[in-house]
């Protein structure tokens, strides 16, 4: 370690940048989606972001209330930024040195059906895939959620969009081409159910109790979700849909979801409530919502 040439300030104060081979070697870049962010100290954050080369990946920023340089107004819920970091020596938090805002996205955060479709991305994301796993096909289809809904497109289909896309990209593509039992192509004179078990349909005559088991899906919705397993993503808004069958589709892929995850998905609940809501609101003014 060595003193760099040093720097006079306003204040006839010399400033010395320390060198450290080490230090500067390590330090990396990457893109990375905030998936959640907690308070840590009265400085620090501690930040969980998806980086198509890190995967999920958890790190804390050193003095990010203070420094407005570094991380002030950049350091926010679903913010695109490009950071630099130092990974660390074995295992445990990345170390944040500084952050760059690539989009803000600021609508999600100010209108609420936006924010609550954003906070089930960010969920599903932090559940379904493992720390230090990267994906870049899985911040893709983040990266185009935040986008488009930050657009204006609608966040019901949106999220059911990506919920399906995430589903296939960890390996949990429900198969919505016939009955798993019967085989027989889904058409309009049967009704189809997807199987939690094995993310598989089946038709109203192999299993009686289809109508009943609150995971019926109508033909509609059957024929939007086949279209959307084989669009490239950006085709995807190119689909339309009901907002029916949106709810629908959603619906099903939550409880498919609840079923792989053995869990709850918290964010759920608050998308469909929002729906449900005439006009979009202020997600400071609710007092309840998703906690990440
Ligand atoms: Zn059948």
């Amino acid at each position: 370690m060595h003193f760099l040439p040093g720097t006079k300030t306003a204040d006839s104060h010399w400033q010395f940048r320390i060198y450290s081979p080490a230090t500067e070697m390590s330090s990396r870049q990457t893109r990375g989606i905030i998936l959640r962010l907690t308070g840590h100290g009265e400085s620090d954050k501690i930040v969980t972001l998806y980086s198509p080369d890190l995967g999920r990946v958890t790190g804390i920023a050193k003095g990010a209330y203070r420094s407005k340089k570094r991380f002030v107004n950049k350091l926010e819920l679903f913010s695109l930024l490009d950071i630099t970091y130092r990974p660390p020596r074995t295992g445990g938090l990345i170390f944040l040195n500084e952050a760059e805002l690539e989009n803000p996205f600021l609508t999600l955060r100010s209108r609420h059906n936006r924010y609550t479709t954003a906070s089930l991305a960010c969920e599903l994301i932090m559940r379904f895939t493992g720390e230090h796993d990267p994906d870049p096909e899985i911040f893709a289809i983040l990266l185009w959620l935040l986008e488009s809904v930050n657009q204006g497109n609608q966040p019901l289909k949106t999220g059911a969009l990506f919920h399906l896309r995430l589903l296939k990209s960890c390996g949990y593509q429900p198969d919505l081409g016939r009955c798993c039992s019967c085989k027989i192509r889904v058409n309009n004179t049967r009704s189809f159910a997807l199987q939690p078990a094995t993310g598989s349909l089946i038709c109203n005559r192999c299993n009686s109790n289809v109508n009943t088991s609150g995971f019926f899906l109508s033909l509609q919705t059957i024929k939007f979700l086949q279209a959307a397993q084989q669009l490239h993503i950006n085709q995807l808004q190119r689909l339309q849909m009901s907002e029916k069958s949106a709810r629908e589709a959603l619906q099903i892929l939550y409880r498919y979801s609840q079923h792989l995850l053995q869990r709850d998905i918290h964010s759920w609940k608050f998308v469909l409530e929002d729906s449900t809501l005439k006009g979009e609101k202020n997600p400071a003014a609710k007092k309840r919502g998703p906690a990440l």
